[in-house]
């Protein structure tokens, strides 16, 4: 890299700007120079249309979408008079992922995050992937997009962000496993009466990370690891019996890395996003970050335990899905955010979850494989529609 690609300011869409990794995204971004380090060519968001407008406004955005094709008309009056383009619905936000870019923040939740996170591979840019559902749903597909693309795929999800930071590329014949640490969520030490009743708010209420309200109910019924662990397994290339998960409570080991030779590798530093996403966006350099600094007095102690599979079935349904293959993984993805809503809405029950998705990926279970994204799709929508109809039933 010579001097004046140093100097040049960086190109940085983000999708999902008006997220939890969204605004950390753009506070990194302030940090490290704000608008004369960074141009941003596009940023999404959905419901929150003043929090969009006021992001584009500061960034100098040049393209600001809302996935709501009903909200354009609030958008375009919020944005009057600034030149920012606006764009609605699920065309436009493709089109924020096509914008020319250096770094594509991928931080839209769920398989929603998939077409436009696609456009920008095709395109070969590089990927800060925070949206884990590209690669639960859609493994193999997009993994291989990544490689005909040419860019570079810089996972952000903590865990996986670890992991490629002690996973050294000269010894990847040498790793044998994989351990994500898990913080065991809200419920850690709940029994399974207990989790029956409990409400989305008090499974939202994570201990340590402070994240969007789907994942953070996704860390209480452990189904946020399930997930993980399928992200890891396409990341990586790890075979499912490589792949471990340990809860540590404290979630100061964001995960680890075991080679042939017994060494173990772990990246550690304070439970904030920030620090990810700062190296995604830094990488393959180190930034100076603001996020706290690990005071190992204070720390005294880390704790870890194996994970409960009998109160927390959603790791062995990963398991399940990943050695079962094809489009188990967007069954599972897509049966577990159709019954995650529902119980948002308050129309099923924590246990449910598991339960319903369990049972979609039984039904869904037929061995084939995904030839293209249409079919990941297909699976998905009809992993929602089975999921839809064993809502309120007993499973
Ligand atoms: P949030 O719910 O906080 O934010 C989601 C973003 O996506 C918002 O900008 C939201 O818009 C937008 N959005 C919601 N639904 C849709 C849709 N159907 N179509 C297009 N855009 C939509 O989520 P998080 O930031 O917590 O998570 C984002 C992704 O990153 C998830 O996949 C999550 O698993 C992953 N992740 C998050 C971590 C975290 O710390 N939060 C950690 C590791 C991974 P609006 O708010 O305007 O409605
Ligand atoms: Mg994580």
């Amino acid at each position: 890299m010579n001097e004046n690609q140093h100097q040049a300011p960086r190109r940085i869409s983000i999708l999902g700007s008006t997220g939890s990794i969204g605004c950390n995204t753009l506070d990194v971004m302030a940090h490290l120079g704000g608008r004369d380090a960074f141009e941003v060519p596009a940023i999404t968001g959905m419901g929150n249309i003043d929090l969009l407008a006021k992001q584009a406004r500061q960034t100098g955005a040049a393209f600001a979408v809302t996935a709501d094709p009903a909200r354009y008309q609030d958008l375009k009056a919020a944005l009057l008079g600034t030149g920012i383009e606006a764009g609605a619905g699920p065309a436009a936000l493709i089109e924020a992922g096509d914008r020319d870019t250096d770094l594509l923040m991928a931080g839209i939740v769920g398989i929603a995050g998939l077409a436009p996170t696609l456009a920008a591979v095709s395109r070969g840019a590089d990927i800060a992937l925070a949206n884990k559902e590209c690669l639960v749903s859609a493994g193999e597909l997009f993994t291989a997009a990544i490689a005909k693309g040419g860019g570079k795929l810089l996972p952000v999800d903590s865990e996986h962000n670890a992991i490629f930071q002690v996973l050294e590329e000269h010894q990847r014949h040498a790793v044998e496993r994989i351990i994500l640490t898990a913080s065991g969520g809200p419920f850690r030490d709940f029994t399974r009466e207990q989790m029956a009743a409990v409400t989305p708010e008090i499974a939202a209420a994570h201990p340590n990370w402070s994240m969007g309200l789907k994942i953070s109910i996704d860390s209480a019924s452990m189904f946020n690891k399930a997930l993980e662990m399928i992200e890891a397994r396409h990341l990586f290339g790890m075979r499912p019996e490589q792949i471990e998960v340990i809860v540590h409570p404290q979630s100061i080991i964001h995960s680890m890395v075991g080679y042939t030779d017994g060494s173990v590798l772990a990246q550690l530093g304070a439970p904030d996003m920030r620090h990810a996403i700062g190296y995604a966006i830094a990488y393959p350099r180190r930034a100076s970050l603001p996020v706290e600094r690990l005071d190992f007095a204070k720390l005294s102690r880390l704790d870890f335990y194996a994970p409960d599979e009998t109160r927390f079935p959603a790791l062995a349904l990963a398991r399940t899905a990943m050695q079962r293959g094809g489009l188990q993984g967007a069954a599972l993805n897509g049966a577990k955010e159709c019954a995650l809503e529902a119980f948002i809405a308050g129309r099923t029950g924590f246990l449910d979850i598991a339960d319903i998705v369990a049972a979609v990926m039984d039904k869904l279970n037929d061995g084939r494989e995904a030839a293209s994204i249409d079919d990941v799709y297909a699976a998905d929508r009809e992993a929602r529609a089975v999921a839809e109809t064993l809502l309120g039933q007993p499973v």
